[in-house]
């Protein structure tokens, strides 16, 4: 076990020193790695500010979170108190590491006594609720006061005495030993709240939730849609397909949140079917849906009645790149985007770089970080430092980087995006699929690497035999699906072309390789 235990004063063991703390009795005790990282006067809202370096950063197995006595005195809510800890608890969860919650100690002062007494019941039920193990640091002082024997356990009306913080001690090492060995090392309470029913919803920060969309049939699963709880307004990043199963998931999500959709705008970061396809659905009359001006565009022209001019531009790409005629037919058919776009175009409100909107105390600034599709946007918080990343920048999956029309350079203009955003400081990045990021630079060059290797492949492809087109390439690239390339699904061939396509004009622009010229409307590659 290894123990990380943050908190104020009352873990920094003041007046004295840490060294007569009561994180300092459990090392003495259990033998346990264990650090203090109590802060003298901290907040619970500063607590959840520091937890990534001062706790994250450790990996400690356990991390034990007591504060709430700062708040009380400076006359915190319980809806702000509660959300700072459920944001610990969740990201030590996204972690793996065994959250364990401390029920602060009395205070001798009435008014923040009030406080504290909210505080721990809330404490006390969220903690069963959410299978989450706690400290009771309470009851036992609780007891001695009423003996009579508070003077012996305070200094102040605040900070306990020696004796007081051994108190502490013997308590924690109570608790300690049930949570070792019934544990025996396991996270058994890092399960989220999962209804049993086809979605999922997970607070990240006061005021903002994570809803898990299903996506049937698609291999990425689920899609994230991150929605801002604000006092007049309410904010949704990114919705789903249109279709039944995901509006019933977003529609129950809302409700348990809280969100009512006649107060609620909407980002969609980019045009892909996943994230703008239940928008004509969901807004409301009077509010508002933003994205690029770029992929404003596609939308509506792969919305309602322009779709068949829109898909027909998409079918004369693909059979310029080598992709036969009878595959488009069944590619495009069997489309998402083809099936599950809004029935109908909805007005859309241009973001661009630098656009600011505010909702639930946050203020998102909008990145444009092209190269996933022509105008993809991101949202950067800079003063929490979290980053709302689309399909920019994922964890487990590569972001598909394939173009739409030889007037784009999509890798290249992504390089450029990944690049910018890595000079951002950013503690969490929030993706529209799978978990959320803790390392961002990191990630970020794992997917520069992944896409210069895929450079390096397709040239050794072409050095290997040319001239080749953009479908032949793909046919003979390495992808994670373990199949012969004929086996591929037709969905899968079609995503794989476009990367081909993306990665062989890049290597163009770099004078690697030329074309060998065009014949029956097709174009065919080599090495320079
Ligand atoms: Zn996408
Ligand atoms: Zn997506």
């Amino acid at each position: 076990m290894k123990i990380d235990a943050i908190g104020d004063s009352i873990t920094e063991g003041y007046p004295y020193s840490r060294q007569n703390s009561w994180v300092e009795h459990i090392a003495q005790v259990l033998k346990f790695e264990i650090l203090n990282q109590g802060i003298c006067g901290d907040l619970t809202k500063g607590m959840f500010k520091r937890f990534q370096r001062d706790v994250l950063a450790f990996t400690p197995t356990h991390a034990i979170i007591l504060g709430g006595t700062n708040d009380a005195a400076a006359g915190y809510l319980l809806s702000s108190v509660s959300a700072n800890y459920t944001a610990m608890v969740v990201m030590s969860c996204q972690q793996g590491i065994i959250p364990v919650l401390g029920l602060p100690i009395p205070s001798l002062l009435p008014e923040e006594e009030k406080s504290l007494i909210e505080y721990r019941s809330w404490l006390k039920d969220y903690a069963n609720r959410e299978n989450i193990l706690y400290i009771d640091f309470y009851s036992p002082f609780l007891t001695a006061v009423k003996a009579g024997q508070a003077a012996r356990l305070f200094i102040d009306e605040v900070h306990p005495s020696l004796e007081g913080y051994k108190l502490m001690g013997e308590t924690a090492v109570y608790s300690l030993e049930r949570v070792n060995a019934s544990l025996d090392g396991q996270s058994s309470n890092c399960e989220y709240r999962n209804r049993g029913e086809n979605y999922l919803v997970e607070q990240i920060l006061p005021n903002l939730f994570r809803i898990e969309i299903p996506l049937p049939k698609i291999p990425l699963k689920t899609i994230n849609s991150y929605v801002f709880k604000g006092k007049e307004r309410h904010l949704i990043i990114d919705t789903g397909m249109n279709r039944e199963e995901c509006f019933n998931a977003m529609i129950s999500g809302l409700a348990e949140i809280g969100v009512d959709l006649t107060m609620t705008d909407f980002v969609i970061t980019h045009y892909h079917v996943d994230h703008a396809g239940l928008i004509a659905r969901l807004v409301a009359p009077g509010c508002k849906v933003y994205a690029s001006e770029q992929d404003r565009k596609v939308i509506i022209d792969a919305s309602g009645q322009s779709t068949e001019k829109y898909w027909k531009s998409v079918q004369d790409y693909g059979a310029y790149h080598g992709f036969s005629p009878e595959q488009l037919r069944t590619a495009i058919e069997s489309h998402p985007g083809f099936r599950f776009m809004p029935e109908r175009a909805v007005e859309i409100t241009p973001l661009a770089e630098g656009d600011v909107l505010s909702v639930g105390g946050y203020n998102l600034r909008c990145i444009a970080t092209p190269g996933h599709t022509v105008g993809h946007i991101s949202l950067y918080e800079p003063d929490w430092k979290f980053f709302i990343s689309g399909d920019h920048i994922l964890g487990k999956v590569t972001p598909n980087i394939s173009q739409a029309s030889d007037d784009e350079d999509a890798l290249a203009v992504y390089f450029s995006s990944l690049d910018k955003v890595y000079h951002l400081e950013i503690h969490q990045v929030l993706p529209a699929h799978k978990t959320v990021l803790n390392d961002c630079r990191g990630r970020i060059n794992q997917l520069k690497e992944h896409h210069f290797s895929r450079l390096e492949e397709i040239w050794q492809i072409l050095k290997n035999k040319s001239p080749l087109n953009a479908y032949e390439v793909a046919a003979r690239m390495t992808w994670e699906i373990k199949r012969e390339w004929d086996e591929f699904p037709v969905q899968q061939k079609w995503f794989a072309h476009g990367e081909a396509i993306a990665h062989i004009k890049y290597l163009e622009r770099e004078g690697r390789i030329v074309s060998c010229g065009e014949e029956e409307n097709s174009i065919r590659w080599a090495v320079n």
